[in-house]
C-alpha cells in the first residue's frame, strides 16, 4: 500500500523532465526535482591530481567517458571520480537552480561551474568530511548553486571521493521547488521518526513493565533502525553528530551493522530459534555474529575487506531472514507468517534501493523513501506480530492453565469420591463391628448367665448330692468321704478321730402309733437337736440311714466324745414333741468309737466299733451311751 502510494508520488514528481539536446541539459523553469539524465554525464577516474581547467582542456576530452550501464553508481573505488555535464538556460531571463546530491555517504564533493566565457563561478565543497557550516545551504543533502544568465551555457564539473560506494545521484531543482520538497520531506521523515520513536519508547516501556526480552530486543531493533535512518537520510550528520568526526565517517556502516545485528537477535528471539535448533539456529548465529564483529571492528577501523563484504552480507542476511521465516511459515508457524510479511515488504523496499544503485530504477522520491517507509511499515507490522504472538501465547497459556485446572478439579473430585467411598466402607465396617461386638457382648452375657446358672445348678446339685432331703443334714455318702479324709488327717497329725452313732429307740413304734409323717417330723426334730448340740466347726453331723445319725468329731478323744454324746442323749430326751395335745417322748442310744488312727486305719473298722458299742447300749437298756474299747482291736 505504502509502496504503491510512493510510486504514485514519484511518478507525479517526475512530471516535468529536463531535456537533453546535443548532450546539453536544457534547464526548464521551474525545474521540479529532475534527475540529470545519465546520458548527459561523462566521467573520468582520477589518475593524478589535476586542476579544474586542466580537466576540461580539449586534450583531455578523449579521457572522458559516457556513464556505464549502472549509471551514476561506481561501486567501491580506491580513487576519486570526476563528472561533467553541460547545462543551458534556454530562457530569456537569468535563472537559479540547485544541483542536489541526495546521497549522504560521500566523503568529499568538490563542485564548480565553468561559464560560457571560460570564467569559473564560485567553487563549493560538501561531503561528510566537510563540516556543514562550510557547505552551501547548510542542508542535510549536499547541494550546490547553479546560476545561469539568459541563454547561457555552462559546464558543471564535480569531483567525488567516497570510502564506501561512490554513488552520485544528481538532481536539479529550482530553489523554490526544492524548498517545498524539503518541507514535505521533513514532514515525511518527521512522521517516520515520530512513529519509530513512539514504537521505541512504547516497546521499551512494555519491556520494562512486562520484563520481556522480546520487547526489549524489539526496542533495540527499532533503535538501531532509527540510527541507521538518521545516517542514511543525512539528518544525523546534519543535526546530531555534525561535530563528531568519527560519526561523520562511520555512522552509516556502524549503524547498518548494528541494525543487522539487532535484527538477527530479534529474529532469533521472535522465532524461538534457540528452541528449534538445527540449521536455522546456526545460520542465525553465524550471520548475527558476523554483524556484531563488523560493528565492533568498525568502531576502531574499517578494513577494506569489511567494506567490500558489507553489501553482499547485507544481501545474504536479507535472503537468510526471508528463507528462515518462509521455512517456518510453511511449517505452520503463525509468528513466522507475520514476520515474513513484515520482512518481505522491507526487503522489497531494500531491493528497490539496490535497483536504484544499479541504475535500473531512477533516484526519486520512491527509491529515496522506500526504505524508510519499509522500516516504518515493518516496525508496525512486527509490533503487531509481537503483540499477536504474545496474545496467542497467553491464550495458549490460559488454555493450558484451564486444562490443568480442569484436571486438578477432576482429580480432586475423584479423590473426594474415593474418600467418601472409603468413609462409607469404614462406617459400614464400623457398624458391622459394633453389631458384632454387641452380639458378642450379648452372647458373652448370655453365656456368663448360663455359666452362672450352671454353676449354681452344679453347686445345688453338689449340695443335693451330699444332703439328706428330709433332715437337711449331710447324707451317708458325704459322711463316708469326710470320715475317710478325717481318718487320714488324724493319722498324719497323730490326733484322735471319734465317731458317734445315734439310733432313735423304738422308732418303729412311733411310726406305727402316729403314722409315717409324724415319724418324719420326729426325725427332723432329732436332726435339729443334733445340730444344736454339735456346734464345733470341724465336727460333722450326718443322717446315717433310717432313724440313725452319725457325728464325726476330729481332734476329739473317745472320752471327750462321750461328753458330747451324753449332751446329745440328754437333749433328745428333753425334746418336747407335742401331737394331738400329747407329748411324744423320744430317746436315743449312742455308740462311740474313737482313737488316733493306726496305720491303715479304715472307716469300716471305726464304724463297726461304734455300731458294736451302739448295739451294746441297746442291749443294756437303751437311752444310754456306750464307748467301744478299741484297744483290744
Ligand atoms: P430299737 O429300739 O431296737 O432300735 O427298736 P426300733 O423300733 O427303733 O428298731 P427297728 O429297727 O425295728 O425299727 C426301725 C424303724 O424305723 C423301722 C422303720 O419303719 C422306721 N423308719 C426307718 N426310717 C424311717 C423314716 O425315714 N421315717 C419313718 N417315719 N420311719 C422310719
Ligand atoms: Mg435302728
Ligand atoms: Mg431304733
Amino acid at each position: 500500500m505504502l509502496a504503491l502510494l510512493l510510486i504514485l508520488m514519484s511518478r507525479m514528481a517526475f512530471a516535468s523532465l529536463v531535456l537533453v539536446q546535443d548532450g546539453t541539459l536544457q534547464l526548464a523553469s521551474p525545474a521540479h526535482g529532475s534527475q540529470v539524465p545519465p546520458a548527459a554525464v561523462r566521467f573520468l577516474l582520477e589518475d593524478q591530481s589535476f586542476d579544474a581547467d586542466r580537466m576540461l582542456a580539449p586534450e583531455q576530452d578523449a579521457l572522458w567517458q559516457p556513464l556505464p550501464r549502472k549509471g551514476l553508481n561506481f561501486g567501491m573505488l580506491d580513487r576519486a571520480v570526476w563528472l561533467r555535464f553541460n547545462v543551458h538556460n534556454p530562457s530569456a531571463q537569468a535563472g537559479r537552480w540547485l544541483l542536489v546530491i541526495p546521497w549522504s555517504q560521500l566523503n568529499r564533493i568538490e563542485f564548480g561551474v565553468r561559464q560560457g566565457d571560460g570564467r569559473w563561478s564560485e567553487q563549493f565543497e560538501a561531503g561528510y568530511d566537510v563540516h556543514y557550516s562550510r557547505r552551501y545551504g547548510q542542508h542535510r543533502l549536499f547541494q550546490f548553486p547553479l546560476a545561469l544568465a539568459a541563454d547561457e551555457q555552462a559546464t558543471v564539473l564535480i569531483r567525488v571521493e567516497a570510502k564506501y560506494i561512490t554513488f552520485v545521484p544528481l538532481l536539479v531543482w529550482t530553489p523554490e521547488a526544492f524548498q517545498q520538497q524539503d518541507f514535505s520531506d521533513n514532514m515525511v521523515y518527521g512522521i517516520a521518526f515520530g512513529v519509530l520513536l513512539a514504537m521505541l519508547l512504547y516497546n521499551l516501556l512494555l519491556s520494562m513493565v512486562l520484563r520481556s526480552s522480546s520487547y526489549f530486543l524489539y526496542s533495540a531493533y527499532v533503535f538501531s533502525i532509527i540510527l541507521y535512518e538518521l545516517a542514511v537520510s543525512g539528518y544525523g550528520s546534519r543535526y546530531i553528530w555534525a561535530d563528531s568526526a568519527l560519526m561523520q565517517g562511520k555512522a552509516f556502516s556502524l549503524f547498518a551493522g548494528f541494525s543487522f545485528f539487532c535484527a538477527g537477535l530479534y529474529v532469533r528471539n521472535f522465532l524461538r530459534l534457540k528452541k528449534r535448533g538445527g540449521w536455522l539456529l546456526h545460520l542465525n548465529t553465524w550471520i548475527t555474529g558476523y554483524w556484531l564483529l563488523s560493528f565492533l571492528l568498525t568502531l576502531f577501523f574499517t578494513p577494506l575487506l569489511l567494506r567490500k563484504l558489507g553489501d553482499p552480507m547485507a544481501l545474504v542476511t536479507c535472503v537468510a531472514a526471508l528463507t528462515t521465516t518462509i521455512h517456518l511459515w510453511r511449517r505452520g508457524d503463525v509468528s513466522a507468517r507475520y514476520f515474513t510479511i513484515a520482512w518481505g515488504q522491507l526487503i522489497l523496499a531494500t531491493m528497490a534501493v539496490v535497483l536504484m544503485f544499479e541504475g535500473v530504477l531512477p533516484y526519486d522520491h520512491f527509491t529515496e523513501k522506500a526504505q524508510v517507509a519499509g522500516f516504518v511499515l515493518e516496525t508496525l507490522l512486527l509490533s503487531f506480530a509481537l503483540a499477536e504472538r504474545i496474545n496467542r501465547e497467553r491464550h495458549q497459556r490460559e488454555l493450558l492453565q484451564q486444562t490443568a485446572l480442569d484436571m486438578t478439579r477432576q482429580a480432586s473430585e475423584e479423590r473426594r469420591a474415593k474418600l467418601e467411598a472409603q468413609a462409607d466402607a469404614l462406617a459400614l465396617q464400623q457398624r458391622h463391628t459394633d453389631e458384632l461386638e454387641l452380639r458378642v457382648l450379648d452372647r458373652t452375657a448370655e453365656l456368663e448367665r448360663t455359666m452362672r446358672n450352671l454353676e449354681l445348678a452344679n453347686r445345688e446339685l453338689a449340695k443335693l448330692s451330699v444332703t439328706d432331703p428330709l433332715t437337711g443334714l449331710h447324707n451317708r455318702r458325704y459322711f463316708d468321704e469326710v470320715l475317710a479324709s478325717e481318718i487320714q488327717r488324724g493319722q498324719r497329725q497323730q490326733s484322735p478321730v471319734s465317731l458317734i452313732l445315734v439310733d432313735v429307740d423304738h422308732f418303729k413304734r412311733i411310726n406305727d402309733t402316729y403314722g409315717h409323717l409324724i415319724g418324719d417330723e420326729c426325725l427332723k426334730l432329732v436332726a435339729a437337736t443334733l445340730r444344736q448340740v454339735v456346734v464345733r466347726g470341724t465336727d460333722l453331723v450326718a443322717r446315717y440311714g433310717g432313724e440313725e445319725f452319725a457325728v464325726i468329731l476330729p481332734g476329739t478323744s473317745d472320752e471327750d466324745a462321750r461328753l458330747v454324746a451324753e449332751r446329745i442323749r440328754v437333749a433328745i430326751e428333753k425334746t418336747q414333741f407335742i401331737h394331738g395335745g400329747k407329748r411324744i417322748s423320744l430317746n436315743a442310744s449312742l455308740g462311740i468309737a474313737g482313737r488316733i488312727p493306726v496305720q491303715h486305719e479304715s472307716s469300716a473298722r471305726l464304724i463297726a466299733a461304734a455300731d458294736e458299742a451302739l448295739y451294746r447300749a441297746k442291749e443294756t437298756g437303751r437311752n444310754r451311751v456306750v464307748v467301744a474299747d478299741l484297744a483290744q482291736r
